[in-house]
């Protein structure tokens, strides 16, 4: 169900906080906004921001697909004011959809892990008790794990601000947040499978390797993606981060749609263990030659044919992608999405 939000934020510069923002998601995050006067409007996939620009004042206006995904909205609106002028982000206050201050988050749940595997070579599968995931799981695929910087520390959870963005504690009980996917829901057992990429020294794929039975994890979520809109053929590709959103995507798609999948797999996964049946060509890249590959694999599969493009992997190989889905491929709004899943 569609959520919306408004908020007024008195400042005497309205132009000027604006054209950063807006440059901000432009350049770092490949958000084109549509400009009329003074008003600024991004939308797709049932998001939609709007800034509109008074004397003293700046107006924003959120809708987003559901309540986990305005939270989130909210937050990041928050955040990139934040970046640019902290004190003025701290005034910020919404209509709308509203929590109250000082509350968990109420996308917030705290995990219990049920066990931990080593799924296939570079894969971690935790599989973790989540209590309401029958009623979240039509909010999204991708939930945002929490767990303290220090890992011997009590942890201090988020709680709300007065300015709709959670507050995350500093210093010594500092929080490390990052995204995953839920690979497996299986409400009936009040049980998801998250498929974890082992590779080094990172807080949360550590956790992963070495999670045992009973520990807590914190978790905001799920949110964004459920399926890929509907297409006349696709290209997907990703790495091992993005293995299991496109399972998930692939299982969603009909049985009889075309195109090709692009992705790292280990030479001893057989890929029908960990992906569902599907009509696309599969094409196998080893995960350490993914990143220096996959655009000449792309550029050899795709021409401007092609329906819809989609890839999940790392910062410098999803930029080249969306360069690719845009440019040669000439795919607009809607009919790509590539993005950044970590960067090296
Ligand atoms: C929407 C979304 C969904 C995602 N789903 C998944 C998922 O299902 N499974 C999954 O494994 N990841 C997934 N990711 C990616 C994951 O969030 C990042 O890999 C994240 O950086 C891991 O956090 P960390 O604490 O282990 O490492 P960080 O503290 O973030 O990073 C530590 C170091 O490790 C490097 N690093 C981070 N990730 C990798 C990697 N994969 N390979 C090599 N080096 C890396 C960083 O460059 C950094 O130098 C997803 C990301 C997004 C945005």
């Amino acid at each position: 169900m569609t959520a919306t939000a408004q908020t007024t934020i008195s400042l005497d510069a309205p132009q000027d906080v604006t054209a950063k923002i807006l440059s901000h998601l432009r350049d770092d995050h490949g958000m084109a906004f549509r400009t009329k006067a003074d008003r600024h409007v991004f939308e797709q996939d049932g998001y939609r921001i709007e800034f509109a620009l008074h004397a003293q004042a700046l107006d924003v206006r959120l809708q987003a697909p559901n309540d986990n995904a305005m939270q989130f909205s909210k937050e990041g609106l928050v955040h990139h004011i934040a970046a640019i002028d902290p004190a003025l982000a701290e005034t910020i206050r919404w209509q709308g959809v509203a929590q109250k201050a000082g509350v968990a988050p109420s996308n917030f749940r705290l995990l219990t892990v049920r066990r931990s595997t080593l799924l296939f070579e570079g894969m971690q599968r935790v599989t973790l008790h989540y209590p309401d995931i029958d009623k979240l799981a039509a909010q999204g695929l991708h939930l945002r794990l929490v767990l303290p910087c220090d890992p011997t520390r009590r942890p201090v959870w988020p709680v709300m601000g007065a300015n709709g963005a959670p507050v995350w504690p500093k210093g010594a009980d500092a929080l490390h947040a990052r995204y995953v996917t839920l690979k497996n829901i299986r409400p009936e057992r009040e049980e998801v499978d998250i498929d974890v990429v082992r590779h080094g020294a990172g807080l949360i794929s550590r956790w992963a390797q070495e999670a045992r039975a009973g520990q807590k994890i914190g978790a905001m979520g799920p949110v964004g993606l459920s399926a890929l809109p509907q297409a006349s053929s696709y290209f997907i590709a990703a790495d091992g981060t993005g293995l299991p959103i496109v399972a998930q995507l692939l299982a969603k798609l009909p049985q009889d749609t075309k195109g090709d999948v692009v992705l790292a797999l280990p030479d001893s996964l057989r890929a029908e263990d960990y992906l569902p049946p599907s009509r696309l060509r599969l094409h196998r890249l080893t995960p350490n030659t993914f990143d220096d590959s996959v655009l000449d694999v792309a550029r050899e599969l795709t021409n401007p044919g092609v329906g819809y493009g989609f890839f999940a992997g790392e910062f410098a190989t999803a930029k080249a992608l969306r360069d690719h889905f845009k440019g040669p491929l000439g795919l607009g709004k809607g009919q790509q999405m590539s993005t950044a899943y970590w960067r090296r």
